[in-house]
């Protein structure tokens, strides 16, 4: 049965009411939770599409999900924005128990798609975002993007406002 409610929040007493204890989605949906995104450098997230179904082995329900989306990323060493398509496989039990860490929780029985795909996003990327294996980053010196501009710092690591003090010393 093709869902006809909120299409972000499955409600599983839908799913367990339903023919076949079974309930397939397949359509675009937003993103609420941005903020918590920000803390791994991902600043925007679009064209979010999600395929899928809940269904329901007596009274024990799952989430079986396809999604695809794209993510501006921050680059943790030089600070450039990049984009990043994502595909993401979700396949696992849903539960109603709030402290539970296995599983989606349901809260009040309701499963927020989009949360879903918020942890599985938290989930998939790594501590630091990089724009490319080979990002060279900021200068510590003098700021520039080194994958973009040649540095005039001198190899050693004194600051260059520093070292004429040195030199009088
Ligand atoms: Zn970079
Ligand atoms: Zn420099």
């Amino acid at each position: 049965m093709l869902y006809k409610g909120d299409f972000m929040k499955v409600s599983l007493y839908d799913v367990a009411k339903s023919a076949h204890q079974s309930v397939e989605f397949s359509r675009s949906i937003d993103i609420n939770e941005p903020e918590v995104l920000k803390s791994i450098g991902v600043i925007a997230v679009e064209n979010v599409f999600v395929t899928g179904k809940i269904e329901d082995f007596d009274s024990q329900f799952t989430l079986s999900m396809d999604c695809e989306l794209d993510l501006t990323v921050v680059c943790s060493r030089c600070l450039n924005e990049y984009k990043l398509h994502k595909k993401l496989h979700i396949d696992d039990v849903i539960t109603k128990d709030e402290n539970s860490i296995d599983g989606i929780v349901a809260e009040n029985g309701i499963v927020d798609l989009s949360m879903v795909v918020v942890d599985e996003i938290m989930i998939s990327m790594s501590m630091k975002s990089l724009c490319s294996e080979n990002c060279k980053g900021l200068c510590s010196g003098c700021g520039v993007d080194l994958n973009k501009e040649e540095c005039i710092c001198e190899d050693d690591d004194i600051d260059p406002r520093l070292k004429g003090l040195l030199d009088l010393l």
